[in-house]
């Protein structure tokens, strides 16, 4: 059986995205194989994102904006994200992106298989797909489904439904998004929309919420139809495309190491920020992190300095924990994020890059009680599992 350098079970975003940055590392004449069980030619999802420079996927970047719009309880207008842009890729030119520039390596396969196990192994990491055994130094393992059920922890979901419309009248302003839009009926969860025009006649408006259960899919409808109707000025509109997704928003420890030779990446490694649902920019850091070491001392290691993430992670059990016990209407948490901090450091904090004094500074604009309860419950718990 061939050995190879590097198996990257699911050739999804972060999949795809390692064996890119290997690629492009003094790695780039190791072995890879990527399995997955589609071709990857559907427009299945689309990222949004910010970023400060030009990234990887500049090219391939469906819009940016310089700008974005909110609308919250107590402030409502553009948000100045100062250096940062908003950007939005589609599903479908990431995956064709990266199919067209792996295909300029004959050391990187591809294999369209379903992957029924995954096995750290004396001999190196172990994946059987379709009954067949391949092995390699690593395994990257992108399909571990995570099952994140702990009471003792904050477990919400984050799910949406979207549409990209075709409206009869031009509606649409292409230099405005609008990033979170509230005004909406709560109903004691977190519910906003976000509107991401493509030009003035086309939008993906998107109906999202924060909390521990589904809808019923007429309910997503309902409330899109309810909201394009109330705001926005379209005359007749036909759906040309339709998006679902649920992200976790969990702070449950996750294993992203499941072995020596198995390493799980994106979902699976627990990449999301919990308190967000963002995981493209963090999975592309954490990766690039990774090719990094593998590069300078040949492991899979990212750099996680102890005390910075253990404070990071949690801000982010907080937040959940206000969150999951609405312990302050969420609509008014974010908008006083929004409207007391200079929107481009939120982005700093929600990547956390903010330093400890800067998180405090934040922190301060939160409804102050709430916040001090939900603090105190979260170290309350974490005291009892120790
Ligand atoms: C609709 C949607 C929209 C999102 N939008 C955003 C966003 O705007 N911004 C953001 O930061 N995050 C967003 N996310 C969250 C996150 O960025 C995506 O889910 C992202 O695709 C996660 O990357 P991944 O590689 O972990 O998983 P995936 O991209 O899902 O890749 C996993 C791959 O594994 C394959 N696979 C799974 N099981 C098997 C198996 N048994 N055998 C073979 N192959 C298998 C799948 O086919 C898939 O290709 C969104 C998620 C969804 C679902």
């Amino acid at each position: 059986m061939k050995k190879y350098d590097f198996i990257i079970a699911g050739g999804g975003m972060a999949g795809l995205s390692l064996a890119y940055y290997l690629s492009q590392s003094p790695l780039r004449d190791r072995s890879i194989l990527i399995l997955d069980k589609e071709t990857k030619q559907r427009n299945d999802r689309t990222w949004c994102f910010w970023e400060q420079q030009t990234g990887p996927f500049e090219p391939i970047l469906f819009r940016k904006w310089n700008t974005v719009e909110f609308f919250g309880t107590t402030y409502e207008g553009l948000l100045d994200i100062g250096d940062y842009q908003y950007k939005m890729l589609r599903g479908i030119d990431f995956y064709e992106f990266m199919k067209n520039h792996l295909a300029q390596f004959p050391t990187i396969e591809f294999r369209q298989v379903t992957i029924n196990r995954v096995k750290d192994t004396p001999q190196g990491g172990f994946v059987i797909a379709n009954d067949e055994p391949y092995i390699a130094s690593y395994v990257f393992d992108s399909t571990f489904a995570l099952n994140l059920k702990r009471p003792e922890n904050h477990n919400l979901l984050q799910h949406f439904k979207g549409w990209v419309i075709q409206t009869e009248k031009p509606c649409f302003d292409v230099n405005r998004p609008c990033m979170m839009d509230f005004r909406v009926e709560q109903h004691g969860d977190c519910r906003f929309l976000y509107v991401l025009p493509f030009d003035e006649r086309t939008a993906l408006v998107e109906y999202t919420i924060f909390n521990d259960r589904l809808l019923a899919d007429a309910e997503y409808d309902t409330a899109l139809i309810d909201y394009i109707s109330r705001f926005l000025d379209t005359g007749n509109y036909t759906i040309q495309e339709t998006e679902f997704g649920i992200i976790p928003m969990s702070d449950e420890p996750t294993q992203e190491r499941a072995g020596r030779r198995v390493v799980r990446i994106g979902t699976s490694g627990g990449y999301t920020k919990p308190s967000t649902g963002y995981t493209f920019q963090r999975t592309q850091r954490y990766l690039h992190e990774i090719v990094q070491n593998l590069v300078a001392i040949g492991k899979p290691r990212r750099r996680k300095p102890w005390l910075r993430r253990v404070f990071k992670k949690y801000l982010d059990s907080v937040l959940l924990n206000v969150l999951q016990y609405r312990r302050h209407p969420a609509d008014d948490v974010f908008t006083r994020l929004y409207q007391y901090n200079p929107p481009g450091q939120i982005f700093r904090f929600l990547d956390e890059d903010t330093t400890f004094t800067e998180d405090l500074k934040i922190m301060s604009t939160v409804p102050l009680g709430p916040f001090t309860v939900a603090a105190l419950d979260v170290l309350r718990k974490k005291v009892l599992r120790i």
